[in-house]
């Protein structure tokens, strides 16, 4: 993996590091910054990390999540020597208006372009930000040890569901393979990320299973606030839930739509290949990969769910003339 020696020298040269990681933030994004931060801390430089959002219970076994502030850090001594973007490639997307930094690194690797920072590490067929940050440690000469492995081993197994999609290349199993060696226990990982269902989350999944509705080959999952209310769950009970809608036979697209307010949602779009939804997610103030994406909508549910139906028919047939 090439990684620009304009990011290892900033890396190298930098004291104190902030890292930054998208909103709602999934194993890819924890795992790549507790792991980042654990082997710089490691070459003796100051490290916080910062998300708009708290950890996610299902992530709270990752060794260092305490750590993870929801508060920019107090600057008056002076901005950082670099900030890191991870898993993203946006200001937007960290859900801060400003982060300071006097050098700003992205590493990520989502397709949608973006132009933030002044070094940016972006590779889209790479599986997650956790392998990039796996070869970047190892180009750093930093150590990988059991936590650090562990971070990294979740956020690989993360993004690609289980080692599952099509993402999961020679290099993954490689790196997957190594941290294995270096003492990840994959079982305690598993069971913790997809054997750990709340009985109230399952009851939740019970609910959206039973409401999914077909348009075509399209399946439309929905969680709304009452759906909350009536199972005592939470937004972050509902990981997954596109996954789930799209593994049904004969669906080419799954689209999730949570409620985040009155008339607004989350939208999140899972293709089996055929449709690249990051394309849509764009015109949805969104992005993402190619089989796998999101944005935001506002209208009433009914208005949200026709007119994304109508898009992807429209760019599936625009794609096909
Ligand atoms: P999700 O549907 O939230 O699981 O996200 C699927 C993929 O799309 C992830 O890689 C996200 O980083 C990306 N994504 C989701 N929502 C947005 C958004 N509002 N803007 C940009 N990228 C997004
Ligand atoms: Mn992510
Ligand atoms: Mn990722």
């Amino acid at each position: 993996m090439k990684i620009p020696d304009a990011l290892t020298g900033a890396i190298r040269q930098a004291q104190s590091v902030l890292l930054v990681a998208h909103v709602s933030p999934d194993g890819d994004a924890l795992g790549s910054s507790l792991a980042l931060a654990r082997a710089l801390r490691g070459m003796g430089k100051s490290v916080s990390i910062l998300d708009k959002d708290a950890v996610p219970r299902i992530y709270r076994f990752l060794p260092g999540w305490e750590a993870v502030s929801a508060e920019l850090p107090d600057v008056s001594g002076g901005e950082p020597d670099a900030l890191v973007l991870l898993d993203c490639g946006e200001l937007e997307r960290t859900g801060f208006k400003s982060l300071p930094g006097r050098v700003k690194l992205v590493v990520d690797h989502h397709l949608t372009e973006r132009s933030y920072g002044d070094v940016r590490w972006v590779l889209p067929t790479v599986s997650s930000t956790g392998e990039m940050v796996y070869n970047l440690i190892r180009a750093l000469g930093a150590e990988i040890d059991a936590k650090t492995a562990l971070c990294l081993y979740t956020a690989i197994f993360t993004d690609t569901g289980g080692f599952r999609y099509s993402s999961s290349t020679p290099s993954s199993f490689r790196a997957a393979a190594d941290l294995v060696e270096l003492g990840v226990k994959p079982w305690s990982i598993t069971e913790n990320v997809y054997e750990s269902i709340s009985p109230a989350r399952m009851r939740l999944m019970g609910m959206a299973i039973n409401g999914i509705r077909f348009h075509d080959d399209v399946a439309v999952i929905v969680v709304t606030h009452d759906m909350y209310r009536e199972t005592g769950t939470t937004d972050e009970d509902t990981e997954n839930f596109a996954n789930l809608a799209r593994s049904i036979q004969g669906v080419e697209v799954a689209v999730f739509i949570r409620q985040t307010g009155p008339e607004s949602f989350k939208v999140s779009m899972r293709s089996k290949g055929r449709v690249n939804v990051a394309a849509i997610a764009e015109t949805i103030r969104g992005g993402g990969h190619h089989n796998a994406a999101g944005g935001k909508m506002d209208g009433t549910l009914a208005e949200v769910e026709e007119r994304i139906v109508v898009a992807l028919k429209n760019a599936r047939r625009d794609s096909q003339s």
